[in-house]
């Protein structure tokens, strides 16, 4: 007979962890995070360049933290570090490598089918961000471009002409960062960048003034080319440019066939639907973090989600 867990988390990112602690602190007893990765945190390890500036009010948005984790302004590392402390300390059960397939729900129990095994559990917290699913341009990426057509900076090297596509503060971190070690343009289709933060704003705007990187503002691509093995561009200005790497960072989607599979139900506009409490018409089922959203997730946000979450499942109990 399988045991049965109080709580499993799908999902190992600021989502899931905090709704991992919050419920240990308030004092649910059996706890397991299903993390596909082989670490928690993926899309901070796999999106966030190495010593990152990881802002807790991020893309401006003041949030008040609600539990009990001490979530700061950081980096990469001492973020992933202060979440590494916080499972250890809190002995949080964790199982990596291990990807959920499906959730149903049989009589009052959840039973969760993941690539190592079928786990019961009486609630289940779905947590799995987007950026399992990067969004992609309207037009089609040849595939012979593959390798030079990127999503995060793990394939970068150095002196090479970039093309940073997007108008927010990934894509303007991504720009200033590469843009020490390689020719960078920020293409953005609106005049303006309005979305980064006030501090991302002003490293731009000086990196700009400093002639450290150039910005094509107001222009939407339309099409992609392989020209003798670099990526050819064609604006809607009728200009074209061949650059050695494009960096897409243009945010992720909700993975919305995985939350089909999780029963999860969702609304005329295929956004999950779910209470205050993060819970959804079906009893015991939650989602935390960015896949509550259309765009505009954060750390903070999610790590909130997590405490209100774990205080409902207690106040059930
Ligand atoms: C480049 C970039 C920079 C950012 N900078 C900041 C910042 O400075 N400050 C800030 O507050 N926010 C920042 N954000 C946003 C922040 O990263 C997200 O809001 C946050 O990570 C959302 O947490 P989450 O738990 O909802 O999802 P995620 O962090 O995406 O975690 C989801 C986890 O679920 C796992 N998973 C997915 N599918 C499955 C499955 N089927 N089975 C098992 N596991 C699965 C994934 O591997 C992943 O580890 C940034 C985002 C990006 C892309």
């Amino acid at each position: 007979m399988n045991e049965i867990y109080d709580l499993i988390i799908v999902g190992g990112g600021p989502g899931g962890i905090g709704v991992a602690v919050e419920s240990k602190i308030l004092g649910i007893k059996k706890i397991m995070i299903i993390e596909k990765g082989c670490n928690h945190s993926q899309t901070i390890r796999k999106f966030y360049k190495d010593q990152k500036r990881v802002d807790k009010d991020w893309q401006g948005k003041s949030v008040e933290l609600l539990g009990n984790i001490d979530f700061k302004d950081g980096t990469k590392e001492s973020t992933l570090n202060y979440f590494d402390s916080l499972l250890d300390n809190h002995l949080i059960e964790a199982k990596f490598n291990c990807e959920v397939d499906s959730v149903k729900k049989e009589n009052d129990l959840f039973m969760i089918v993941t690539t190592c095994g079928t786990f019961t559990s009486k609630n289940i917290v779905i947590s799995v961000g987007k950026m399992g699913k990067p969004n992609m341009p309207a037009y089609s990426i040849p595939l012979s471009l593959k390798t030079i057509v990127n999503f995060n900076l793990d394939r970068c090297g150095n002196g090479e002409s970039i093309l940073v596509v997007g108008g927010g503060d990934s894509a303007v971190e991504y720009a200033c960062e590469l843009s020490k070690t390689n020719e960078v343009t920020l293409t953005y289709r609106r005049d303006m960048l309005t979305r980064p933060n006030p501090t991302n704003q002003e490293m731009f705007a000086n990196f700009l003034d400093d002639d450290l990187l150039s910005a094509k503002f107001g222009v939407d691509i339309v099409a992609l080319e392989n020209e003798r093995g670099k990526a050819k561009v064609f604006f809607d200005n009728d200009e074209s440019e061949v650059y050695d790497r494009i960096i897409y960072a243009i945010g992720g989607s909700t993975p919305l066939d995985f939350l089909k599979k999780c029963a999860i139900a969702l609304n005329e506009k295929l956004e999950p639907i779910f209470d205050e409490n993060y819970e959804t018409p079906t009893k015991g089922l939650y989602i935390a973090g960015d896949i509550a959203f259309k765009s505009g997730g954060s750390i903070a946000i999610a790590l909130n989600h997590g405490h209100k979450i774990a205080t409902h499942i207690l106040a059930k109990v």
